[in-house]
């Protein structure tokens, strides 16, 4: 299996990679964000729970996500692999990854990360509200404090891989299919 996690703060370009990864490498996508919208979108206990906490630019509990995500692998036992977006956020998120994965004998295979500085993040956050809909892209505190929740929760998580000897940066600056083509050779070096 081939077992991804696509890796930097909001604004990063990882919903753009992701759509790219999956199309050539036949990967099953697992977006925290994007199960917790859905989750939002039909009305949920947990959707009602998690969206007081988005709505302030704030993660989720661990517990919530990491649930989420092995119901996601179960549904997906033939899968020829994944890709993590969004997830693991914190340590703890990884190490339950970590576990979960080996349960099934699996394990991660590489973790890209996308490095974007906090102005760009910004800008690009800022003109995706203009037309995603997503009240948390509109207003430029809750963005800062989304990158603050990346800077002091999530940034160890790369530690947490670099230690393992699977972590790659990339730059996310540049052309779209430039750095797809890194991220290419980063996965097929792993
Ligand atoms: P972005 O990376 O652009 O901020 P996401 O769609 O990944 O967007 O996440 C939106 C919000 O959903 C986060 O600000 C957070 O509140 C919540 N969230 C998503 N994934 C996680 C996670 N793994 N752990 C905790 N909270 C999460």
């Amino acid at each position: 299996m081939l077992n991804l996690i696509l890796f930097g703060p909001p604004g990063a370009g990882k919903g753009t990679q992701s759509e790219k990864i999956i199309a050539k490498y036949n990967l099953i996508h697992l977006s925290t964000g994007d199960l917790l919208r859905s989750e939002i979108q039909a009305g949920t206990e947990l959707g009602l729970k998690a969206k007081t906490l988005m709505d302030q630019g704030i993660l989720v509990p661990d517990e919530v996500v990491i649930g989420m995500i092995d119901n996601k692998l179960k549904e997906h036992r033939d899968a020829a692999g994944f890709i993590f977006d969004g997830f693991p956020r914190t340590v703890k998120q990884a190490e339950a990854l970590d576990n979960l994965l080996a349960s099934y004998n699996e394990g991660i295979s590489v973790m890209v990360a996308l490095s974007v500085d906090d102005d760009e993040l910004l800008a690009r956050l800022l003109n995706r509200g203009k037309t995603s809909g997503r009240p948390d892209d509109q207003n430029e505190e809750l963005i800062a404090k989304r990158i603050q929740e990346y800077n002091s929760k999530t940034k160890p998580v790369a530690d947490y891989y670099q230690k393992q000897g699977k972590f790659v940066a990339i730059n996310g600056i540049g052309e779209i299919d430039f750095i797809f083509g890194e991220i290419s050779n980063a996965i097929e070096a792993a």
